[in-house]
């Protein structure tokens, strides 16, 4: 017999240490079960955090108090920002880890954390009482108790590596798969498919020719994820920059029949964001490269990630291809490429809290939902391990309402939405294209947008509380000065040498900030009031000035998205009393139960015209 616990989560990667810290800080009383202790925190694939929207993830996870923008401003060994020429909306914090420094700054926080205990072993069951969760029984044959679960268990589930003809099953490599857990999700009648993604070889960068390839440097001031991180310490280094040839494609071509995603061994969908090089070679026919970034995996390690070429080729085709490439031509192999294949329960069948719609205070997070990528998996974590303490009541503050972010608040919410609407037919990954509203959902705004809804919730730590205490009253009081107090007429500014068209009407200094000849230093000669204001709150309001004009419209579009979403749709909803729905859209909104009007109109599939049918029937009943 084990411990009782408030909330379980199973699974010590990306999701489930977002889940489980988010839980523990919300004050439930906490336990991780993982299958070794010494893998928390484990990069599966690429080193590396953050890009374009997921970037922006990381911060949102961060302004919510979570722990992987921290993690990785301690350990990331190349920081970038993409997209640095583009406006602050889409730009996107990037930063190449080392991977045992993240890794074992991740245990560092997780042994520390408070109403958190670490428990080694793997689950294998569930325990169920009149149709919710009550525990899990875990391989030793130990039953921990507790009043909800939630799996996180990524690429484990019924996990089978391919290279080649070669089949090994594991979650990944070198680690056992999931089976016990995958059945019991079966037998409990969840949907479940089949998703694959691939991993390039890893190579002794000792044995690359250095000398025939471009470099990368990292930013010359790297800007940290976290809001609470002053200044990034780790030493910056370069990477590599080559690409694949004509005779690498050729090689490809002549074993695509060796390839399992084309010889017909994996039944699973790959990423189509992140293919493998056998699938690029195929749908860029006519591309004669492709860039391979050659990443070093740590300072003191000198295996270097080749990130673009994933593959699951036979391990001799692998050395052909490796040594078709210029730099690489006698690049030694510590690990041969794989792909893997695995479960993934369809994401539709869970409710806006990540809770499984078929037993109660089961929650889902992470690959398992069918996602990509360490930022979707954390993002997914922190809102289900929040909800899960929730639920268990062991919340010590007067909380019962689910935490939930809607697609106008945050990347979270888009991601979340995306899943339980959409699902997730191949891996899902979070871009910037995906969010209707990110003129507003910036990643520099991260902590304006949501810090304070968890300080209200109670779920933000004192020292999270202090920092965005001290930088919103820095904001207001920069806001006041330049918006209220600084005004200035055609002529009194025309007398600093700025001629501006402003109609004969006054500006204020935050007007004039977004205007593209005026800067900080034309300002304070005018108004030397603003010299108080300090750099990094001058970066915000410059931000801020920019985009205010933009997002005072979208405010518009967001206000009509909001009347839609605060149209919930009973849960108990008969569809067939609708009689102007299609047999096809009626069986998808029985399918999936829209929590709301909104989601319901943005399941695929579900017309304009059965929108306003929906509306009109639950208004009806509303006011019958
Ligand atoms: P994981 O990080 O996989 O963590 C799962 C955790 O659960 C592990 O700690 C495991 O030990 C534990 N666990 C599993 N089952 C049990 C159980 N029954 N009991 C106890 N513990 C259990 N992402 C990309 O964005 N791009 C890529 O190109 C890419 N390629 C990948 C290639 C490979 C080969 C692999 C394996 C992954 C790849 N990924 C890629 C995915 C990336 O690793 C995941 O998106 C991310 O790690 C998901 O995080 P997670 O927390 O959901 O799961």
């Amino acid at each position: 017999m084990g411990d009782t616990f408030d909330v379980i989560v199973i699974g010590g990667g990306h999701a489930g240490c977002e889940a489980a810290t988010a839980s523990a800080r919300f004050g439930a009383k906490t336990a991780l079960l993982t299958h070794r202790l010494d893998t928390i925190g484990v990069m599966s694939c690429n080193p590396a955090i953050g890009g374009l929207g997921k970037g922006h993830l990381v911060r949102e996870i961060d302004a919510l108090d979570g722990i992987m923008g921290r993690v990785i401003d301690k350990s990331g060994i190349q920081f970038r920002m993409l997209n640095a020429s583009k406006g602050p909306a889409v730009r996107g914090p990037r930063a190449q880890a080392d991977r045992k420094l993240y890794r074992l700054e991740m245990q560092r926080i997780l042994a520390e954390y408070p109403n958190l205990t670490l428990l080694e072993g793997g689950a294998e069951d569930l325990i169920i009482k009149d149709g919710a969760v009550t525990g899990v029984l875990s391989g030793d044959g130990k039953t921990y108790k507790a009043r909800a679960v939630v799996i996180t268990t990524g690429t484990f589930l019924r996990g089978l590596i391919h290279r080649g003809t070669e089949k090994i099953p594991a979650g990944r490599v070198g680690e056992n798969p999931a089976i016990g857990l995958a059945l019991t999700l079966e037998k409990l009648g969840f949907p479940l498919g089949r998703l694959k993604t691939g991993t390039p070889a890893r190579l002794d960068g000792r044995t690359i020719d250095w000398s025939a390839l471009e470099m990368q440097k990292a930013d010359d001031v790297p800007v940290p994820f976290s809001y609470l991180t002053d200044k990034i310490t780790v030493p910056q280094i370069e990477c590599g920059i080559t690409y694949t040839t004509p005779k690498t494609h050729d090689i490809i071509r002549a074993n695509l029949h060796r390839a399992p995603m084309y010889s017909g061994q994996i039944a699973g969908t790959g990423p189509r964001y992140c293919p493998s090089i056998e699938d690029k070679v195929v749908r860029f026919a006519d591309k004669e490269r492709h860039q391979i970034f050659l990443e070093p995996e740590g300072l003191d390690d000198p295996t270097i990630y080749p990130n673009g070429i994933s593959n699951a080729l036979p391990i001799e085709v692998q050395a052909e291809l490796l040594a078709s490439i210029p730099g690489l031509e006698k690049a030694k192999v510590n690990e041969w490429a794989y792909a893997i294949e695995y479960d993934y329960c369809d994401p539709r069948d869970l409710t806006q809290t990540l809770e499984s719609k078929r037993l109660s205070g089961l929650f889902l997070a992470g690959q398992i939902n069918g996602t990509t990528g360490y930022e979707e998996a954390a993002a997914q974590g922190l809102m289900a391990g929040l909800n899960a303490a929730i639920l268990a009541g062991a919340v010590s503050r007067e909380t019962t309402t689910p935490f939930i972010l809607d697609r106008s608040e945050a990347y979270i919410g888009v991601l979340i939405d995306d899943l339980i609407s959409r699902g997730a037919p191949e891996p899902y990954r979070m871009f910037t294209s995906r969010a209707e509203y990110r003129l507003t959902l910036r990643a520099d705004n991260a902590d304006q947008r949501l810090t304070d809804k968890a300080i209200e919730q109670g779920f933000a730590s004192s020292e999270r509380t202090q920092t965005w205490d001290t930088k919103k009253q820095a904001l207001a009081t920069a806001q006041t000065l330049m918006r209220y107090t600084l005004n200035g007429t055609p002529n009194e500014l025309a007398k600093h040498g700025l001629a501006v068209n402003m109609d004969g009407r006054r500006r204020n200094a935050f007007d004039l900030l977004s205007y593209p000849d005026i800067g900080w230093n034309e300002l304070e000669t005018i108004w030397p009031e603003i010299l108080i204001i300090s750099p990094p709150i001058r970066e915000q309001v410059e931000i801020d000035s920019l985009y205010a004009g933009y997002t005072d419209r979208q405010q518009i579009d967001i206000d009509a998205f909001r009347k839609e979403e605060s149209m919930t749709l009973p849960a108990d909803l008969d569809y067939g009393d609708i009689g102007t729905l299609s047999t096809e859209i009626r069986q998808k909104l029985e399918k999936i139960r829209p929590a709301t009007l909104g989601a319901a109109s943005r399941i695929p599939g579900v017309t304009p015209a059965a929108v306003i049918s929906l509306l009109r029937h639950v208004k009806r009943r509303k006011a019958a």
